[in-house]
């Protein structure tokens, strides 16, 4: 009889254990929510998607902090700005950008 006394608190105990523990975690889970700003948007200026500002790849272009997706629209992104400036440039300017 003894062991099956001992098998109930032990059981008792665990699940007053699991219980505090869940508890903790839903206490834990409100106060991230609480912290967590709403996901500010950025627009890419080469494909113009929204992305999220933290996952957005930050590059300063002519003195603009600008926004982008990926790489990939960084890069053409300056390709096309600095072909842009290109027509109107002579090739001793072509490397002001880069
Ligand atoms: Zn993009």
């Amino acid at each position: 009889m003894s062991r099956l006394i001992l098998f109930i608190i032990l059981f008792l105990l665990l699940y007053a254990i699991l219980r505090y523990l869940i508890k903790d975690m839903a206490v834990c889970r409100k106060k991230l929510s609480r912290k967590s700003e709403p996901e500010e948007l950025v627009q890419d200026p080469y494909c113009q998607t929204y992305i999220p500002k933290r996952s957005a790849v930050k590059k300063k272009i002519a003195g603009r902090l600008l926004y982008f997706c990926n790489q990939k629209c960084m890069k053409n992104y300056i390709n096309q700005t600095t072909q842009n400036h290109k027509k109107g440039l002579t090739n001793s300017n072509r490397f002001v950008m880069l």
